[in-house]
């Protein structure tokens, strides 16, 4: 192993080639175009990791599908607003997609992004009942307008005939369906962002990893990087001005080696996924949709099953899941030895209170992980009632790595967001956590930007408009402006664009 002396500093080093890293360092060039900007990626690919395709579901969150968005109040009224908040996100990450698409930044929509109707099914008299007033108070909001509702069988096998076919009448059942929804081949989004960085002179290194950071005496960061090549390796030092650790699953440990206090008390709870796939297509041809139903009792949302149309380099594919389950990486390739590693006194006594109050959960996540085949599919067929066992073969997908927290009740909570964590002075930023995840990439990003460059936040403002027209105004509060964004992206991403109301 060799040892290189310092290249010169960077202006931005952005750890990790996976969505979050692609979408902050476009955006960057378009802010300030001079900058100079590194990328450095530890597999040899970009966007491998739970960015790639079939590492997730490819769901575009826009709340018109996960029942976790909407609560029932004691009143019996359904609180909306997380969905709509959720919705409102999507919307500006859809006007980014289409300003990109349409200055060429982005190759054709349908490369990455399909319109997929978003579907949420009930079983059950309670759950039927939930539905229908769920639909009762989201349609009547200008953006889930387009929400249709059914507890007739014979509607909900027009919209997804694998439901119903074989399902005896035993149970009542009901849907909503909403055809703005989408499914996105994340992966493949962040492989054309960084090919268009790269003509930018954004450098991308990969089978790059960075093992060390540390501070510099004049406040930037030296990163040690670890370079293999094919027959060597070689260690480099390389400073930065301003550093994002875009490492998924192991961003926290990027912010523990720089050792900043806001990132004390912080500890992740991995979750691995796994799902059935079908690629038969006499099935795959008969179902249109990204179904989500409720997760079993005392399961969190991660574990809301659902049964997915994805398409994928232009072929399309079934899957069902997840299956969530215990494993102590925090990367699908990551290390066995992950979770432990990341314990550090600042947050053990939160990740004890976490296990301690959430055992249901650890029971369900170790027992999913022994869950038989024969068990897999008792699941899919409650969705999918004459589901064949020869049609679906089991994959394991990206790691969830969820964020843990210090509570002054319970010692720690299991949080399900996503989070900012970023140092006083902004010279570091990471984003913790998985979910809405790749769907919000922008708004997170933007709380990057704010947070970790206020100084310039008046001045990028008018370019983050050319490039999100909506920015800081509410959709929510706005039909018409709503309509018209909603519409103009519809018709720039090749969705599907009736909006009604
Ligand atoms: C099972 C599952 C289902 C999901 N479903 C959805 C969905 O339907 N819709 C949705 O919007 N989101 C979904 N998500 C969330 C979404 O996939 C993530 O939020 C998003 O991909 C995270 O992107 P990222 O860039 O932060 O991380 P990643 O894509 O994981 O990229 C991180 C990169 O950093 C690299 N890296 C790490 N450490 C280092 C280091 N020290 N040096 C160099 N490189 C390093 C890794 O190799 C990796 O390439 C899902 C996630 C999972 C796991």
């Amino acid at each position: 192993m060799r040892t290189q002396l310092p290249l010169r500093p960077y202006d931005v080093v952005l750890i990790g080639g996976g969505i979050m890293s692609a979408t902050l360092a476009m955006l960057i060039k378009h802010l300030e175009p001079s900058w100079s900007i590194a990328v450095y990626e530890r597999l040899p690919e970009v966007g491998a990791e739970a960015s790639a395709a079939w590492n997730n579901s490819g769901t575009g969150h826009a709340g018109l599908c996960e029942l976790d968005y909407t609560t029932e109040n004691p009143d019996g009224s359904i609180d909306i607003e997380p969905a709509l908040e959720l919705n409102e996100q999507f919307q500006l990450t859809r006007q980014l997609w289409a300003s990109l698409v349409q200055s060429g930044v982005l190759r054709k929509p349908e490369t990455f992004i399909n319109p997929v109707p978003h579907m949420t099914l009930a079983r059950g008299r309670q759950e039927v009942d939930f539905l229908r007033r769920r639909h009762e108070t989201m349609s009547a909001h200008h953006l889930f307008a387009n929400m249709r509702f059914s507890d007739d069988p014979e509607v909900i096998a027009e919209w997804a005939p694998l439901l119903t076919t074989g399902r005896g009448d035993s149970e009542p059942i009901a849907a909503t369906r909403d055809i703005t929804g989408s499914d996105v081949d994340f992966g493949e989004l962040t492989g054309q962002l960084f090919h268009w960085l790269r003509w930018q002179d954004v450098e991308i290194h990969r089978s790059c990893e960075v093992r060390g950071l540390r501070r510099n005496n004049d406040g930037t960061w030296q990163l040690r990087v670890d370079w293999r090549t094919d027959n060597d390796r070689l260690t480099r030092k390389v400073d930065a001005r301003f550093v994002f650790a875009g490492a998924g699953g192991w961003a926290l440990k990027i912010l523990q080696k720089a050792g900043i206090p806001e990132a004390q008390g912080y500890g992740l709870l991995p979750v691995s996924g796994r799902f059935l796939r079908c690629d038969n297509p006499e099935v795959v041809a008969r179902h249109e949709a990204k179904v989500y139903g409720r997760a079993p009792a005392g399961a969190p949302s991660i574990s809301m099953p659902h049964l997915d149309t994805r398409i994928v380099n232009g072929d399309r594919a079934l899957l069902f899941g997840p299956y969530a389950g215990a494993n102590p990486r925090l990367l699908k390739r990551g290390s066995l030895f992950d979770a432990p590693a990341s314990l550090r006194p600042g947050n053990a006594g939160a990740i004890a209170g976490m296990l301690k109050s959430n055992s249901d959960l650890m029971r369900l996540l170790v027992t999913q992980v022994a869950s038989t085949r024969k068990k897999q599919l008792a699941a899919l067929r409650d969705f999918v009632p004459e589901a064949r066992a020869e049609d679906w073969t089991l994959i394991t997908a990206g790691q969830r790595a969820q964020i843990v927290k210090p509570d002054a009740e319970r010692g720690g909570v299991l949080e399900f967001g996503t989070e900012v964590v970023a140092a006083q002075d902004g010279s570091i930023a990471a984003v913790l956590g998985a979910t809405p995840g790749a769907s919000t990439a922008p708004v997170i990003l933007l709380e990057v930007l704010e947070r970790c460059f206020p100084r310039y936040t008046r001045l990028w403002e008018p370019r983050l408009r050319e490039l999100m027209p909506s920015l800081g105004q509410s959709l929510a509060k706005d039909p018409r402006l709503a309509r018209q964004t909603q519409a103009r992206t519809a018709e720039a991403l090749g969705l599907a664009g009736r909006v009604v109301g």
